[in-house]
Order: C-alpha cells, then structure tokens, then sequence
C-alpha cells in the first residue's frame, strides 16, 4: 500500500517547501505532487507544517538498573516521547552489576526495551564500572551496532565516575574503530570539595547544587577533556553544555582544527537557576540535574553558540525521577537523584521558545532537533529527516494549536512534568513510525513494543562533520 502525506507545508534540515510526500513499505520514495491510486492512504496535511520525527541523542530510559528494584521512567513510558513528536532516542546503556559493554547492551536491547519501547532507538555504551574488558570491548561496539560511548568525569567516588587514565585509554581505542566518545565534562573533585563546603556549612537545600557547581567546573572539565582527546588523536562530543565557559573551551579547539562538537539541552535554553531556590524542596528538586540550571545570561549564549554551529544539537537528557525519589535528598543536596524528564516536550518547548521568538529558523529547528542528532550518532540517513530513501518518520505539526503543556494530558510515567503550564503555541498532531500512523489528534495510537533498535554506523559525524 502506498501512503501520501498531502499538501503539507514541509520543513526539511534546509528547505521548506509545499508538497506531498509519497511512502512505501515505510519508506519515504517521494518528494513532490502525486496524484492518489485507487487504494491509496491519503493524509490531507494542508495548512499544517511537515518534519521528520525528532531524534533525542541523550535518554536515560530505566537508567538506575544498577541500584536494584528503584529504577527511573522505562520504556513504556516512551508512548509520550512519540506523542511529542520524537520518533528515535539514543538511550544510554549504563553496565549492568559484574557485567561489561556488550552484555550490558545486549540485556537492555532484549530484555528491558523488548515489548516496550513506543520509539525506534539506538544506544550509548556507557561506563559505570572500570572492568578490565571494557577497553577491548570498545573495539568490538560497531561490530554490535554501537557507535557512541559515554564517560563521566563528574561524580567523584561514585560508580559513574571515569578518572583521566581510563577517559584517555578509551579516546585511543575508539580511534581504531570510529567510535565517539560523550563526556560529561564537570570536574568531580572540585564539585566533591565545593558540596563538602555547603554542607558544613549548613547549606543544604537545592539551590546550593548550583552553588557546588559553577560554570568554571564544566569550563575546566570540557578543557581538559579536550586537552586529553587531542593528545589521543580523537575527535570529541561534549554533552549537555550549559555556559559560555565550556563553549570558549570548543571555540578554542576548533581553532586549532580539533574536531570537537556539542550539544545542549532544553532546560539549559529555557529555565534558570532561579527555579532551584524555590522555598518548596519538592519543586526546587525537579530541576536538580547537572551540570545545574544557569543564570540567564547562559540562556543567550547557548541560543548563540546553536545558531553559529558551536553547539550542534538539542537534546532532553531525560530522566524519570519520581518526587518519592528526589525526597532522598530532604536532607542534603547532594543525595538528590539527578535528572529531569522532558523527552516528550522537547520539540513542543523548543519551538515555542526557540521558533516562534524568532531565535532560530525552522530549518535550524530540524537540524538541531532531528538531522544532526541523526548525523552525529551515525543512523543518517535512515533518519533525521526528509529525503528519498529514508524512514518514514514524520510529525505532522498544526501551527495554529494554542493551549498549554499539561501533564494530565500526556503523562510521561513520572509523577510531574518540569514544564507543566508552558504555552504550546502550535502541536503535534499526528505522527508517522516508518509509514504507521501511531499518533493522531496528539494521542498514542500505536503499538507498545513497535520501537526498534536501529544499528549505528562508526566514524560519524564527530568523525567526518556534519
Ligand atoms: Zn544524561
């Protein structure tokens, strides 16, 4: 059967134009004015815009596996990510207890996504226990349709934490095989210090997360991680970038022809720290993530740094943590779990605040939400965005649609939602998987357990540019 997407207002990652978009066996073979067949499936997309299916580089779907029966938001609670207009994640895999990369990787395609996931996906490995194999199984993640490894160097003394012998071994072994390396580039021992302060102190409602870690933290963090990358003769990709002092770090390297690259998220862009302070510990306690929310100031620079291509992606960081959860860290700060959700409402809040002020194009809308993301973790052009060839993956967005983001109308499988009350000033109204329509009038039609993974191809864009 053949599927036409009529007279929609189509917006690609450089173009926009008004056409039909012809798909078979769930793949886009058109681009143009088609005329329907008898048997045809015509959706009448007129005065409505059309663009590929978001692609979110940065989730933590059941992201606590190793902390027994407690886990965040899984991937059931992806149903709300496709209604929100993203239709592939790059989740990350963390090790599971005693197990190294692959297996990890394995359990999580097999086991916990299986049956579950609303969204087509693919995987970061990701370091939470320096085995050994894990240098050897760098080699072998390409051969499993992995192209991403992820390295924290913030979280000192914690599971999570890669010192610099480990982060440099694993820039030189993914060299070999095209593998990008993700930091997250705060340095652990001076945030350690600074929370040991606060609490002594006496300091040890939420704010002080942002006070235990200022911007020069992420600054020298993301320096040194370029430092160690240029030295390893491996390209970079620094996650989650919150201030210009990490972005100066980039500017720098790419001025010496360092490939390095970056991304930031929707909180960084839209909230600031003032939220933290918020005298109610529970609400302050949803925007505990890091590296922590900034002044307002930053929200400009991250804007800036987009629009000149320093920074190259927008992401969620998603991460579902339950308020019972966050309760953890009545006592102190630093025992709140890190993270917010926001998977499901990045391309809502990112259009809102990012195309309709007139800070970014709609094409540059598509590139940061839906082509880079693709291009950087190597599954370009199977998706992120519209091009002969490629996944039928496509949000039929209504410009028009005023109203406001509400939990209750999309709950996301944690008990909140950090952008409750935000104006929607245009939705997603129907969107396509592969050719399926799986939402229509912005509710989940589809299937739990449609979501596929798709390999990752090595030496991506970190490797060979955008
Ligand atoms: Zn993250």
């Amino acid at each position: 059967m053949r599927t036409i997407v009529k007279n929609g207002n189509v917006i690609t990652s450089n173009d926009e134009f008004r056409g039909d978009i012809l798909i078979e066996n769930g793949k886009i073979t058109g681009i143009g004015s088609f005329v329907p067949g008898e048997g045809d499936q015509v959706i009448d997309a007129a005065g409505r815009y059309v663009f590929p299916g978001g692609v979110d580089q940065h989730t933590h779907f059941s992201a606590l596996c190793n902390s027994g029966d407690k886990d965040t938001a899984g991937y059931e609670s992806t149903d709300a990510v496709i209604v929100g207009g993203t239709t592939t994640i790059v989740d990350y895999a963390p090790q599971d207890p005693g197990k190294g990369l692959l297996d990890s990787i394995d359990y999580r395609i097999n086991v916990r996504a299986k049956g579950k996931t609303c969204v087509d996906y693919t995987l970061h490995a990701m370091i939470t226990d320096i085995m050994d194999c894990i240098f050897e199984e760098v080699k072998d993640l390409p051969k499993n349709g992995i192209s991403s490894i992820k390295c924290f160097m913030a979280y000192k003394d914690s599971p999570l934490h890669v010192d610099d012998g480990t982060l440099y071994k694993i820039l030189r072994n993914s060299r070999d095989v095209g593998v990008t390396v993700f930091v997250h580039g705060e340095n652990g021992e001076l945030i350690d210090r600074f929370q040991r302060d606060c609490v002594k102190a006496g300091h040890i409602e939420p704010k002080y997360h942002a006070v235990s870690r200022p911007p020069f933290v992420e600054g020298e963090g993301t320096a040194r991680a370029i430092y160690l990358a240029n030295k390893a003769g491996t390209p970079l990709y620094v996650a989650h970038v919150t201030c210009q002092d990490a972005i100066d770090e980039i500017v720098k390297a790419r001025g010496r022809n360092q490939r390095v690259m970056g991304e930031t998220c929707t909180h960084y862009l839209t909230v600031t720290k003032k939220a933290l302070e918020n005298e109610d510990f529970l609400e302050a306690s949803k925007y505990v993530c890091s590296p922590a929310l900034r002044d307002e100031a930053e929200l400009e620079n991250l804007w800036n740094a987009l629009n000149d291509g320093t920074l190259n992606a927008i992401v969620s960081d998603h991460c579902g943590i339950d308020l019972e959860m966050k309760k953890q860290g009545l006592e102190s700060f630093t025992l709140i779990p890190n993270g917010s959700p926001g998977a499901g409402d990045r391309i809502h809040v990112i259009w809102a605040k990012g195309v309709m002020t007139g800070k970014i194009t709609k094409q540059k809308f598509v590139q940061l939400i839906a082509t880079n993301p693709a291009k950087i973790n190597g599954i370009y052009p199977q998706k992120g965005d519209i091009v002969i060839g490629a996944d039928a993956d496509l949000v039929i967005f209504d410009p028009d649609y005023r109203g406001e983001i509400r939990w209750a109308d999309c709950p996301n499988g944690v008990d909140y939602n950090v952008y409750e009350g935000e104006p929607l000033l245009g939705r997603v109204d129907t969107v396509l998987l592969r050719g399926e329509v799986v939402v229509e009038n912005a509710k989940f039609v589809g299937q739990y357990g449609q979501g596929r993974f798709i390999p990752a191809k090595p030496y991506a864009a970190a490797y060979v540019g955008l």
